[in-house]
């Protein structure tokens, strides 16, 4: 499968359905430990996101991204906003110092999430969005360099990210909003774990339609 930024407006689309598809159950996550503002905070990014498709689609990777991130941070707001961004940030920069294909995908992505740890100050198991992007760049680089077909690859990106953003459920929130309930936060998912794992399964499955639909 080539990297065509030809996808893009369609993988903007998938995001924007998925988050909307959701958005009752995810304000009801952030409304019992955060303030209930993730899912507007994220479709005023998608919205702006949605408006620049075309102009995003003529770009290439490294332009496109830079340019997601950017519109990420200034729409979206809250924690969340900043973090989304840096994601795409991060792998625009990536980007620019390698070859951009399926192989090198896996450690860029795995840049972007590095980036977000560093820019949130948490690590995996602090109740997070971090708990489903770092074990699906985790995985996603030992599937990639176990060989892998991509198709497969994809398939357990899906997995992972559904484990990781149930494995929030218990922890104890120690970053962001839901750390001031301390032991209350126990109990439900994190907000920002369920709509990274909703995108994540959006992309997977506009990618694998295209890497199945017959040529
Ligand atoms: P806010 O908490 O400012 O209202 P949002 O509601 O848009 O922002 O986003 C909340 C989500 O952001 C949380 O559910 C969590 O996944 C994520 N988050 C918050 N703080 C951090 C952090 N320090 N590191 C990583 N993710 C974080
Ligand atoms: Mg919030």
């Amino acid at each position: 499968m080539q990297f065509v930024p030809m996808l893009l407006p369609s993988l903007i689309q998938a995001l924007a359905n998925a988050i909307e598809t959701d958005a009752d159950e995810v304000t009801a996550l952030d409304q019992a430990i955060g303030d209930g503002d993730h899912v507007i905070n994220l479709q005023r990014g998608i919205k702006a996101l949605m408006a620049q498709r075309d102009e995003l689609a003529e770009l290439d990777w490294v332009l496109a991204w830079q340019k997601i991130g950017m519109i990420l941070m200034t729409e979206v707001g809250g924690a969340s906003g900043s973090l989304y961004g840096t994601l795409f940030v991060a792998m625009s920069k990536a980007a620019r110092e390698q070859p951009l294909n399926v192989q090198t995908f896996a450690d860029i992505f795995s840049i972007g999430v590095d980036a977000v740890k560093q820019r949130g100050k948490a690590d995996a198991g602090e109740k997070t969005m971090l708990d489903v992007l770092i074990p699906v760049a985790a995985n996603m680089r030992l599937d990639v360099s176990d060989g892998l077909a991509l198709i497969e690859v994809l398939e357990n990106v899906a997995r992972t990210a559904i484990a990781g953003m149930e494995s929030t459920r218990d922890m104890l929130a120690t970053k962001g909003r839901a750390s001031f309930l301390e032991e209350r936060s126990r109990g439900h998912i994190d907000a920002g774990a369920k709509t990274s794992q909703l995108m994540i399964c959006a992309l997977v499955e506009v990618l694998t339609k295209q890497l199945t639909a017959p040529a």
